[in-house]
């Protein structure tokens, strides 16, 4: 592309490598700066709550690439530095060390950052979980025995759980939704992931809020909404996330819970894109804005980022997506394709609800809009050319092909 010498991405984790890999992949021979918050070489974060808290991997099975295949891209890298404002009219990005970077093309993949209860105290026994050294952190405190609450029941918070209880620890979770995962797969759906966590010996407080911590000098227990205390010597939250824009806030670029883009993940501003769990854009196959916060999407983002921004401005290509997300429990894994969060209809096409394997189907305006599945990785994979594509009835009669 003329005029395109030096291209800077800013995060350097899933989104962020995999734009940089497609960049030279693609043939772009001009510098490269990759800007990264944290210390480490870019790693993988769906371990953290599975393979390294169970103790089964070590850190360095969660390398994203080898240190030859990091030499090989020929990277401008600077680990440890946030980059901390963009100004869009001098094309440069400042640096925490007060360093600036200028840029013809820019990637943002500053990925997302957890939420915190409102009164969160630094104390310690209360984590999060989103970086290695917070996974490590909370390994420490599972290994030396300790009584674990999870407060949010979402994918993370289930993981985490399962992982304690798989290692003999006492569990309980708190979530302020009726059942855990709800949010993402409704109620009859959730109800069933908590028998089977209970099956596994974890205890719930659902419909119930934390109201503070107990303890001093580290934590005793987690209070809650009801008055009662929760003893624990270690907790997880795992609330959601918020998009990392902060350092974008004066920038100009237009921010909507996220860096909003359009179908072809630019910015507002040109030769800009975001790729990964801070990109809000146009996703044309549901005609709808989406911010997506699941590792496929990064990976793929990341990649049609570097296309768009290397390839002629007319030619930049719409990023259309089904999402999909996957999480291991225990014994199975739960695969999410497609996106529904107002359901008309939930069927179990597969399985049943009692048995804990099964495949549900999601509709809305008549529309397969998700499928779910808890095991049954086949049946549910016989649905994934269907979601936003065919109808709910013409899904519900799709018949499996035979082994
Ligand atoms: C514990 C855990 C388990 C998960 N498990 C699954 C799973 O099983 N399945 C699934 O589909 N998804 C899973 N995910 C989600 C998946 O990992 C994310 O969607 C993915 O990491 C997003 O990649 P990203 O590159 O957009 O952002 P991130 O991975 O968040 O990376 C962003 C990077 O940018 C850096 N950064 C932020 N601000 C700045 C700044 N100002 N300057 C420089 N650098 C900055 C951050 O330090 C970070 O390294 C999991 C996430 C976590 C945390």
């Amino acid at each position: 592309v003329p005029g395109l010498e030096s291209v800077v991405i800013v995060g350097a984790s899933l989104a962020g490598l995999r734009a940089a890999e497609a960049l030279r992949r693609a043939g772009f021979a001009g510098t490269l700066t990759l800007v990264g918050a944290e210390h480490h070489l870019p790693y993988d974060r769906p371990p953290l709550s599975k393979q390294l808290l169970l103790g089964t991997w070590e850190v360095e099975r969660t390398a994203l690439s080898s240190q030859e295949g990091i030499d090989k891209l020929a990277l401008d890298l600077q680990l440890g530095i946030a980059a901390t404002k963009l100004d869009v009219r001098r094309r440069e990005v400042h640096l925490a060390d007060g360093g600036r970077v200028g840029f013809d093309g820019l990637i943002i993949a500053t990925g997302a950052t957890p939420r915190r209860l409102p009164g969160q105290p630094d104390l310690p026994g209360v984590h999060m979980l989103r970086t290695l050294d917070d996974s490590l952190a909370v390994r420490a405190a599972f290994d030396a025995g300790a009584r674990v609450a999870v407060i949010g029941a979402g994918f993370i918070g289930c993981e985490v759980a399962a992982c304690a209880r798989q290692r003999g620890l006492d569990v309980t979770v708190i979530e302020v939704l009726s059942q855990p995962l709800e949010r993402t797969l409704g109620f009859q759906v959730g109800a069933a992931a908590a028998g089977i966590h209970r099956g596994h010996g974890v205890e719930f407080r659902l419909g119930t809020s934390v109201v503070g911590f107990e303890g001093r000098d580290r934590l005793e227990g987690v209070r809650l909404g009801d008055g009662s205390v929760v003893p624990a010597d270690v907790a997880v939250i795992g609330i959601g996330v918020a998009p990392e824009t902060g350092w974008l806030q004066d920038s100009g670029l237009m921010l909507r819970d996220g860096v909003v883009c359009n179908a072809a993940l630019e910015s507002s501003v040109e030769d800009i894109f975001a790729a990964g769990d801070v990109c809000r854009w146009e996703n044309p196959l549901f005609g709808a804005e989406m911010r997506v916060e699941h590792w496929t999407n990064a990976v793929q983002q990341g990649m049609a980022a570097a296309r768009n921004l290397l390839a002629p401005r007319d030619e930049r290509r719409p990023f259309p997506s089904v999402p999909y997300v996957w999480s291991d429990q225990y014994d199975f894994t739960i695969m999410a394709i497609g996106h529904c969060s107002a359901p008309d209809v939930v069927e179990i096409k597969h399985g049943s609800l009692e048995s804990g394997r099964f495949v549900a189907l999601y509709g809305r305006n008549g529309r397969l809009e998700m499928a779910v599945g808890f095991g049954m990785p086949a049946e549910l994979n016989a649905y994934r050319g269907l979601v936003v594509r065919a109808s709910f009835a013409d899904a519900l009669d799709h018949e499996l092909p035979e082994d």
